[in-house]
């Protein structure tokens, strides 16, 4: 047995070597290409060529058994790794660096293993052997020790995304001579760290900064027994309870401080937020040029006149000249009490003619104006492929028939919905076109719905295990979904009875919020957003914390205080069409929503109660049409409730989008003859391909 392990970790070691090799060979081609492309002046990203490159690799891994989200995730590292060796090149040539600097000492607030120290390595990883790092106790130090020429870079944390900006950083932008040349966006991860054999329950005290402190509140709230003590930084109490040896002590920290000081992890990623990013902006003492062809950001200060509507005003010459603001944050101006200093972020370069007009123009409507710098931006998009793509990159095997095709045809040539009269119902102001005439595009984790594009929900009526879900996340991530639903608070028609099968002999109610969080790992694992239905007000909170588009059910549509609750947190909703509620009553409870503030409501219509002998509901199609008239919110369709059977979900769906419907939510489970819930109407994975190619065929 030993023997079989040993021979094949050798074969692991082997591939693994040889892929090493491959991808040193691809960056060598990747850095001519830089050359090339410098030479004939061709930009550094060509979305089409990489949308090109990875359907090719899809399909080549699919015949090998490797499925596209693998192949994806690979690939984009491989990818941006590549940018961002040909943008490095291009910014070494349009500085004209006199020869490369032997060394490049950067400095920083802290010592070793600090995330600021992280950040800055992560930064310059491609002068690694040159790096060399510069702690020191306080940012104003950090900015002198450039200044005066002892470093030549100044790592400095500008804003978390869980704790927001760090004041005393934007305070030393405003007065240092120093221009901003790049950005870097580090990925937060706290970890309670302790000496060797220390068990959690031995632990009385826990050193950190007040940041990450606050940063896990919730994870210390667990350890009653522990007294909190403040230091300086993540790192240096790390390097205290190493040198206080008392295994009693622990810290929080980075998974690499600990690796640095060689002390133990007792748990790992403690922070309430998992997605905890902190940006720090890169100063010198020049300003950099940025090559045009890189996607680049410009940062000012600016103080505004003294009179009403200065601050729109200075803000409308960005709009008026097409530039994208990405951050506004406002500082007090010290000495002056109740004016302010306003620090902008934008896209564009400060060599760019649009670029230097509308700065010429934002001096004319402002009292000051500082340029901190133009610097590579990092929020570079990843070429996603969009749903056609990825439904119809071909599967190694011939597809079987399709069972329940023949509507498709038909549903394909009913004509797109067009926009008839307008005449809101009453009681509906903020969901009609009067009150805003152009459509809500709903942003979810980079996803839009509304507007020109057609979006795919699809899983599992209720999340039932781990391993279902994540099997349905998989699949609906291959064929193209790019949101994955799954319920895991059930309303259920009947107290008693129960579809099929039951659970343990009773009605299935869902699993919880133990399901939200297999929700929640397979939504991650497939970057995929997740939508479950929320049924009760007390429960909107915390479902709202992990799930990024609340359901409220046909049941609910007017369960008013539902409808309050959803309408005060900062999640999109989809509003389910009661099953005896008019379009009026639908965009009425959609009011409810959006009176307490949320506007981020999409609607959906899943089938009515009407003389239905074929199916369970009857879908409504004409709905759709008369409510992209009547509101801008996006409407999407559940084929999958109305129809009731499997066989009718596909083409119901296909009329969907023929109507001009905004996106379908399906029901797809790995084994529907087992579900707990829906079986009938959830399709096959089979079924889902195929429903998906005819969605996106052409
Ligand atoms: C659902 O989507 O899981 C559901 C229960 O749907 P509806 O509220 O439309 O019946
Ligand atoms: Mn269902």
């Amino acid at each position: 047995m030993d023997e079989e392990i040993r021979a094949l970790r050798d074969k692991i070691n082997e591939a693994d070597n040889e892929i090493l090799k491959q991808l040193a060979l691809r960056r060598k081609f990747s850095a001519e290409i830089a050359r090339a492309k410098d030479v004939d002046r061709s930009p550094i990203r060509d979305q089409k060529r990489e949308e090109d490159l990875l359907v090719r690799l899809i399909r080549l891994g699919r015949e090998q058994g490797l499925d596209a989200h693998y192949v994806t995730t690979v690939f984009h590292e491989i990818i941006e790794d590549s940018i961002r060796l040909q943008q490095e090149y291009l910014q070494r040539l349009a500085n004209r660096e006199g020869g490369e600097p032997e060394v490049i000492r950067v400095a920083f607030q802290g010592i070793e293993g600090a995330y600021s120290y992280l950040a800055a390595k992560k930064f310059f990883s491609g002068f690694a052997d040159r790096f060399v790092p510069m702690g020191l106790p306080t940012f104003a130090e950090v900015v002198k020790a450039v200044e005066n020429g002892q470093a030549d870079y100044a790592m400095l944390p500008i804003e978390n995304t869980t704790s927001g900006g760090i004041n005393e950083v934007y305070d030393l932008l405003l007065h240092t001579r120093l221009s901003i040349v790049g950005e870097e966006k580090y990925r937060v991860s706290h970890c309670l760290v302790a000496l060797k054999d220390v068990t959690i329950g031995s632990i009385r005290k826990i050193y950190s900064h007040p940041q990450p402190v606050a940063q896990c509140s919730n994870y210390l709230a667990t350890l009653p027994g522990c007294k909190i003590e403040y230091f300086t930084d993540t790192a240096m109490s790390v390097a205290k309870i190493k040198e206080d040896g008392d295994p009693t002590h622990a810290a929080i920290a980075s998974e690499e401080a600990a690796r640095l000081y060689d002390v133990v992890i007792v748990k790992r990623d403690i922070a309430n937020q998992k997605e905890n990013f902190t940006r720090f902006l890169v100063a010198a003492r020049n300003l950099k040029k940025v090559d045009l062809r890189i996607p680049c950001k410009t940062s000012i200060v600016m103080a505004t006149a003294q009179k009403p509507g200065a601050l729109v005003e200075a803000l409308l010459v960005f709009r008026q000249n097409g530039l994208n603001l990405t951050k506004i944050e406002s500082r007090p101006i010290l000495g002056n009490p109740w004016e302010e200093m306003f620090y902008l972020d934008f896209e564009g370069n400060i060599d760019d003619e649009k670029v230097q007009q509308t700065l010429e123009e934002i001096r004319g409507v402002t009292r000051f104006l500082k340029v901190l710098g133009s610097y590579p931006s990092q929020d570079l998009p990843r070429t996603s492929l969009t749903p056609q793509a990825m439904a119809t990159v071909a599967a190694p095997q011939e597809e079987k028939a399709p069972r329940g095709e023949n509507a498709k045809g038909a549903a394909a040539s009913i004509a797109q919905g067009a926009p008839g009269p307008i005449s809101s119902p009453q009681g509906c102001r903020l969901a009609s076109r009067a009150h805003k005439p152009d459509d809500t595009i709903i942003k979810v984790r980079g996803v839009p719905i509304g507007g020109a594009g057609f979006v795919v929900i699809a899983g599992p009526c209720a999340v039932e295990s781990y391993e279902q879900i994540m099997t349905c996340a998989r699949e609906a991530k291959e064929r193209g979904a790019q949101i994955l639903r799954g319920g895991c608070f059930k309303p259920r028609t009947s107290p008693s009875s129960f579809h099929g099968r039951g659970f343990e002999g009773r009605v299935f109610e869902g699993l919880g919020l133990e399901g939200l969080e297999y929700l929640v790992e397979a939504g991650r694992a497939f970057n995929l957003p997740i939508i479950t239905e929320v049924l009760s007000p007390t429960d909107v909170e915390a479902v709202a914390k992990q799930a990024d588009i609340l359901q409220v059910g046909a049941r609910n549509m007017q369960n008013f205080s539902l409808l309050k609750e959803v309408g005060r947190v900062h999640r999109p909703v989809l509003l389910k069409r009661g099953l005896m509620s008019s379009i009026d009553e639908l965009l009425q409870a959609a009011e409810y929503i959006l009176e307490q503030g949320n506007q981020q409501v999409l609607l959906c219509e899943r089938g009515i109660r009407t003389f239905e002998t074929a199916t369970r509901h009857t879908l409504d199609l004409g709905a759709i049409p008369k409510l992209k008239s009547l509101t801008h919110l996006p409407v999407v369709v559940d084929p999958s409730h109305a129809a009731g059977e499997r066989d009718l979900v596909p083409p119901l769906a296909l009329a969907a989008k023929a109507v001009g419907s905004h996106g379908i939510m399906i029901e797809i489970h790995p084994d529907p003859e087992k579900a707990l819930s829906d079986g009938p109407q959830a399709l096959t994975f089979l079924q889902f391909e195929t429903l998906m190619k005819q969605l996106f065929k052409n």
